[in-house]
């Protein structure tokens, strides 16, 4: 059965010197045998596999475990964290590394372009650009952009053009909005802090009706959907409770745009909260991911939960690829 890993992260070394070297609110300090990244003072990635950063010991990890294609990313922290005048030549930087690396791995690799979200039409040339010279399958975009909610009017272009260009976006977690409430109440943020802000800029997208106002734009929410499944009728409810008071006008129930716009990855490693996902999703809105190389993540969990699933093998080889396939026409 054909694996395709649609959810994981590679961090070049040249950014991460930038990191080390430029940045004012990123640090980047080593540790024993590990990198750790904050942002204005939060631990926010851990890097502690060679194929974090190296391709090579990536594709050894890959060819092991045999995952056949990976779609890779960048994971936070991304440009729009950078000043605006390094944040543009630095997204076309990565898109054209990642695109490099793509042309070489002779389609093990696939890539998501990063954009420069401080500047928006910047970022449309940029989505532009690496669909259409760099063979980009889908975009990057964080769960909130410096603390800003991702549904908020000044995003509409870019739904608009991924809508357009027919590029579904992975809507993966920044630096959360609750990262000071998290520091206060001593939690680690990837625990609560980026499921919550995902599944927080998702409903958003909903309630505010970007998904109304461009009806063809496909979204990922990773880690299956971050509690989202779990609080579908809540979400619903709610809308039902407040929407007039918050003057939100969607033409159909909340769940409904998210079984229709959005699809979920099977990050959780946990069977029976894949089954919830299931249930309420259907098979052929899951696609398989690892989170690989982070230290939440990996390969074996991934695959594990998946091929306990009690389903039928033609279902499981759905999320390990067939979904995958289609979504990102690879
Ligand atoms: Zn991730």
């Amino acid at each position: 059965m054909r694996i395709i890993d649609v959810h994981n992260h590679l961090y070049p070394k040249e950014w991460l010197d930038y990191l080390e070297k430029h940045s004012k609110t990123l640090a980047v300090r080593k540790k024993d045998d590990k990198i750790l990244i904050y942002f204005k003072g939060t631990r926010l990635a851990t890097i502690e596999k060679k194929g974090h950063i190296d391709p090579e010991a990536r594709l050894q990890d890959m060819d092991e475990k045999k995952i056949d294609v990976q779609i890779i990313s960048l994971s936070t922290p991304s440009v729009e964290l950078a000043p605006k005048r390094d944040g543009i030549p630095w997204a076309k930087r990565l898109n054209d590394y990642f695109a490099t690396l793509c042309q070489r791995s002779k389609g093990r690799f696939q890539f998501y372009a990063v954009l420069p979200l401080q500047d928006i039409p910047a970022s449309i040339k940029e989505l532009e650009r690496a669909k259409t010279d760099l063979g980009a399958k889908g975009i990057i975009m964080f769960s909130n952009v410096c603390g800003k909610p991702i549904y908020f009017q000044e995003f509409y272009p870019i739904y608009e053009a991924a809508s357009s260009l027919n590029l579904p976006i992975l809507i993966h977690p920044g630096p959360p909005i609750t990262s000071t409430v998290l520091k206060k109440v001593m939690m680690p943020v990837p625990l609560f802090g980026f499921v919550m802000d995902t599944t927080i800029a998702v409903t958003g997208l909903i309630y505010f009706g970007i998904f109304d106002r461009f009806p063809d734009l496909k979204i990922i929410h990773p880690h299956l959907g971050g509690v989202f499944p779990y609080l579908v009728g809540r979400i619903n409810d709610a809308y039902k409770a407040y929407g007039k008071d918050y003057r939100f006008c969607l033409k159909k129930e909340p769940s409904q745009y998210y079984r229709e716009n959005v699809y979920v990855d099977s990050i959780s490693f946990h069977t029976p909260s894949l089954l919830c996902a299931i249930e309420f999703m259907g098979t052929d809105r899951v696609l398989f991911g690892t989170d690989y190389a982070h230290p939440i993540g990996g390969i074996d969990k991934a695959i594990k939960s998946v091929r306990a699933l009690n389903l039928k093998e033609e279902e499981k080889e759905k999320i390990f690829s067939e979904n995958a396939k289609r979504l990102f026409k690879i």
